[in-house]
């Protein structure tokens, strides 16, 4: 008989439990303290947990139920009757859809993201899964992880490696017939070298993941996979060949024949040339041809209208290392090299993997409907003889994976209210309309308790650092369910204006510390390890809390990630986000804060340009821009305080004389649940993605296409 570790052991063994809220559950039943100090690792937990413990905790807590629960219904997961994607994306069953993506957020566990961007990654492959979308992701696996944030007595913050053990997770080599690791070849200046390739299972849906730790590599290159986003410019390119490259022939070296490349910003690129090159060497045809076959089979969809988030490789460099590229499609270096110049003949400037791929993909998109115009304007310089509006640059506005961020106790809300099938539909409009016969007392109860469970977590977090900088304990006691409490997590850089809250401090005084009516404020969120400017405004959000008019009423929770995330979207009554529009592409935390039963508080920017209806959260400011950082800043600073203080506080304080619960502010959340989840989830982004995106694609690279 196979024993209780066996079977959990195989329970792991697919990442299908990182969004299973009752497998996570039966993990953290085995022995609590465990789970929390292995990183909610199941693995780590099966791993190290002394088997006769586990024997007898199994008698107590159901655990050989609820595993063999777990694996009966994983079984029927992996094997479904239909899917909306075998019914939808049938072109695709044939040839899946190879995502590319220089980062991929899964679970905190597995630590080879950063932010945002990352994330959405790992929302996309879930939803891909759930909805039975053909889809493989192909990343990079960076074995000394991102980093940890640990921020000192002067909140300065530190990046710490936090190096995991891929024994510790659901990876496995892939290997040809006679099991021999396989990999694939990448030539680099005077050298070619090798990256080892592993898979992860993500419910149905496969990760593929580069390694450059090869024995036959220099220890140098090595370390190339080392870091995300680490190095200088050389690692920088080299990372990026290696994905776009190695991750196109990693997928012809397991056999994956994809119908359709979807490049995730520009890192991923230069798989584009790669998938004419191999057309050109392997089949004998025309470049030109070959670049076009292969850019009709290419999605691009681009991140970020920061003009700093895109790579520029200066010509010296970018020529070193596409040197390979020019030779292996029979094209001279020059005109290789232009391919990612705004201006081909502009032969000084820098090379752009952007230019690449926005030249070469049959479609490409931002991820908003305001970032769509914004990126039409932006690079309507490829395209000088059209209209701004004529820029072929669409839009599909991104959406989160609603079971990995949504709290067990709004999964059961819903479910009695909305059907045990909710899930199933969450795209319907309609099925929200229940949201509106939901009892006011009922969900404002389970926001309660939501909100309590956030509080102890941001208690426990704020202990442990005071433990550890030997300080004393923080006095949070002001910190409890009755008080209005905002969150603002994001990554800490200048444009997203974490300290907008801060320009008038005797006025930010009145406000938290009103005697009936106090708020409260939690802060999270970390900078790229080279951006001074952004550890700056932690420190100074540091300063703000040992000022003795905010210590009680603001706190900052270190080491902002998915499990820290986790537990503010789920608590928080209001999320803030007050960037500089129209700088953020997207965002994301916001819609995971709203099907909670949050209320959204933030600028007209990214999605929420589109999202706000006026009832069903807040806006700051009315969308307007200007050329002067400092003017838009003061009145969206100005607007922030007038909303906090003329509408938001008073609407969370007023209560009704008999039940004692603010009725318009629940009326609010109603609204927000309502005519928000439908829109903004990954199922909704998926099928964008299958019917606008990879169906077109996929039929075209099939397709015969004349000779341009
Ligand atoms: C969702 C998420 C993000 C992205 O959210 P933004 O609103 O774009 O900042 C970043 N980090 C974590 C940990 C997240 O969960």
């Amino acid at each position: 008989m196979e024993s209780i570790q066996d079977k959990l052991m195989k329970l792991t063994q697919n990442l299908w439990w990182t969004w299973r809220p009752e497998i996570r559950a039966l993990f953290r039943d085995i022995d609590p303290k465990l789970y929390n100090s292995v990183h909610r690792n199941p693995l780590r937990v099966v791993g190290s947990v002394d088997p006769a413990f586990l024997e007898n905790r199994a008698a107590e807590a159901d655990i050989v139920i609820r595993t063999d629960r777990a694996l009966r219904q994983l079984k029927e997961y992996l094997n479904p009757m239909a899917t909306w994607g075998l019914i939808h994306g049938e072109a695709l069953n044939a040839r899946p859809v190879a995502y590319f993506c220089a980062e991929f957020g899964i679970h905190e566990s597995l630590p080879i993201y950063s932010g945002g961007l990352g994330i959405l990654a790992g929302d996309h492959l879930k939803g891909a899964s759930n909805l039975g979308v053909p889809l493989v992701g192909v990343g990079l696996l960076y074995h000394q992880g991102y980093t940890a944030q640990v921020l000192d007595k002067t909140f300065w913050q530190h990046d710490v490696i936090e190096p995991y053990n891929l024994e510790d997770l659901p990876i496995t080599f892939a290997k040809d017939a006679d099991g021999n690791l396989l990999t694939v070849p990448l030539e680099l200046p005077g050298r070619t070298i090798y990256a080892r390739i592993l898979e992860v299972p993500v419910g149905r849906v496969r990760l593929i993941l580069l390694d450059s730790r090869d024995p036959r590599n220099s220890e140098e290159d090595q370390r190339l996979t080392a870091r995300l986003y680490g190095g200088d410019q050389h690692t920088r390119i080299q990372q990026e060949l290696l994905l776009g490259i190695g991750g196109s022939r990693a997928l012809r070296a397991l056999g994956i024949n994809a119908s359709v490349y979807h490049l995730n910003e520009g890192h991923c690129s230069f798989a584009i040339l790669e998938r004419a090159m191999w057309r050109v060497k392997n089949d004998g045809l025309d470049p030109y041809f070959a670049l076009k076959e292969s850019a009709q089979a290419t999605v691009f969809t681009t991140h970020t209208p920061v003009d700093a988030g895109h790579d520029r490789f200066p010509v010296n460099l970018a020529a070193e290392y596409l040197k390979p590229l020019a030779d292996g499609l029979g094209l001279p270096l020059e005109e290789v090299l232009g391919f990612g110049r705004v201006d081909p003949r502009n032969s000084g400037s820098p090379f752009m993997p952007t230019v690449l791929a926005l030249k070469h993909s049959r479609r490409a998109n931002g991820v908003a409907a305001l970032h769509g115009v914004v990126s039409r304007r932006m690079w309507q310089c490829l395209w000088p003889e059209r209209a701004e509006t004529d820029v072929p640059i669409g839009h599909i506005t991104n959406g989160v994976h609603v079971p990995t961020w949504l709290a067990a106790e709004i999964d059961q809300l819903y479910r009695i209210h909305l059907g045990t099938n909710w899930a199933d539909n969450i795209v319907k409009p309609d099925m929200w309309l229940k949201i509106e016969e939901i009892d006011p007392a009922e969900i404002w109860e389970v926001k309660q308790v939501l909100k309590a469970r956030m509080i102890r977590f941001v208690r426990g977090k704020a202990k442990d650092k005071a433990d550890r900088l030997e300080m004393p304990q923080p006095d949070l006691s002001a910190f409890d369910p009755d008080t209005l409490t905002i969150g603002f997590a994001r990554r800490f850089v200048t444009y997203k204006r974490p300290d907008l809250l801060f320009r008038d401090l005797d006025r930010l005084d009145r406000l938290v510390n009103h005697p009936t009516k106090p708020l409260n404020l939690i802060f999270a969120g970390r900078s790229h390890p080279a951006d001074n400017p952004g550890k700056e405004i932690i420190k100074l959000v540091g300063q703000m809390i040992e000022d003795p008019r905010f210590k009680n009423r603001i706190v900052f929770v270190e080491n902002y990630n998915m499990n820290v995330g986790r537990n503010l979207y789920q608590g928080i009554d209001g999320w803030l986000n007050c960037p500089r529009r129209p700088l953020e592409a997207c965002g994301t935390s916001g819609m995971k804060v709203v099907m909670n039963g949050g209320l959204h508080i933030s600028i007209l920017d990214g999605w929420w340009a589109e999202a706000y209806d006026g009832e069903n959260g807040f806006a700051i400011g009315n969308g307007e821009i200007h050329a002067n950082h400092e003017i838009q800043d003061q009145r969206d600073y100005e607007s922030l305080f007038k909303l906090l203080e003329e509408v938001i506080v008073p609407m969370y304080y007023e209560r009704d004389s008999q039940s004692g619960i603010p009725t318009r502010w629940i009326q609010r959340m109603k609204r927000s649940i309502r005519t928000l989840s439908w829109r903004f989830n990954a199922d909704r982004m998926l099928m964008d993605y299958v019917r606008h995106s990879y169906l077109p694609a996929a039929g075209a690279s099939n397709a015969q296409m004349p000779p341009p």
